[in-house]
């Protein structure tokens, strides 16, 4: 995919992920040849006992990159939509690690570099491998649609009425628009 401009955004929905880590496998596979989830670039981070949650941690491709800002080497670059390691210019100093506020670029004692998610030149791997559909491309237009929605939806208390007929009990469920405040 040479020359695209990722304008969609590699989007978790962590209600989704069942915790089967395969996007941590395709992952590893992909830019390592290596059947390692510690060399991914996308870690599904798992909390028990209760309330259990799985979510996976991969990079934003933020507009305004801390990692990019702090690293000394000029070795992160905003490049199409995507945060790109410049791998000849990284002195392996890792504080971009340190700045990354999701704690999205990983080490691993094999590697001089930092791991971090390039997108897979625009079509990752993790994306179609996810067999839940947690992890999404989502146009920058549309993100917080589903938001927006939800907050629609809470705006509707859903009512219950109990009727009669010929001696058989029914229920309606409606849904009614809240009073503006
Ligand atoms: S592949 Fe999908 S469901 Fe499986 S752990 Fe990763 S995000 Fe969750
Ligand atoms: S590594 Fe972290 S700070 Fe850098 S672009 Fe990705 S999410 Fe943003």
């Amino acid at each position: 995919m040479e020359g695209y401009i990722m304008t969609k955004r590699l989007t978790v929905i962590p209600e989704q992920c069942s915790g089967c880590r395969i996007c941590e496998l395709v992952c590893a596979i992909k830019h390592f040849r290596v059947n390692n989830p510690k060399k991914a670039a996308i870690r599904v981070m798992i909390t028990y006992p209760h309330p259990v949650m799985r979510m996976p941690i991969v990079c934003s491709q933020c507009r305004s990159p801390l990692c990019a800002r702090v690293c000394p080497a000029d070795a992160l670059r905003l490049v199409n939509g995507v945060v790109q390691l410049i791998e000849e210019n990284c002195v392996s100093c890792y504080k971009c690690l340190e700045a990354c506020p999701f704690g999205a670029i990983y080490a691993h004692q094999d590697c001089d570099l930092p791991i971090k998610c390039d997108m897979c030149g625009g079509d990752p791997e993790c994306v179609k491998a996810c067999p839940k559909a947690a992890l999404r491309l989502i146009p920058e237009a549309v993100l917080g649609e589903s938001k927006r929605l939800n907050n629609v939806l809470s705006y509707a208390q859903m009512k219950e009425i109990e009727f009669y007929e010929k001696g058989e009990k029914k229920i309606i469920r409606y849904a009614e628009i809240g009073e503006e405040s």
